[in-house]
């Protein structure tokens, strides 16, 4: 599967997965059905780190569906940030 871009001239870009080689140069937009041609990005061929990697694909799914969460996962809870100057002031 690859990801072909296309660009409507109403609604702007969007982006279709279909096996490699089946692409039509115009496709019907799917929002407005007017056609929308095919242009060409930039490949992302770049060697990532599995942690890179993991963070760009859930970037990508947050888009369209982002998680929702309902409570802080555990070892993420917030921590105010520690500042040497307060320990330093008089105490009473
Ligand atoms: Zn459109």
């Amino acid at each position: 599967m690859a990801t072909y871009a296309y660009r409507c001239l109403e609604c702007g870009q969007f982006e279709v997965r279909l096996p490699i080689g089946t692409a039509e140069a115009v496709r019907d937009c799917p929002v407005c059905r007017s056609p929308a041609r095919r242009f060409f990005t930039v490949p992302n061929l770049t060697r990532l780190s599995h942690a890179a990697s993991a963070a760009l694909t859930r970037e990508e799914q947050s888009r369209e569906a982002p998680e929702v969460v309902t409570h802080v996962p555990p070892g993420r809870r917030w921590q105010p940030p520690s500042h040497p100057a307060p320990s330093r002031l008089p105490r009473p």
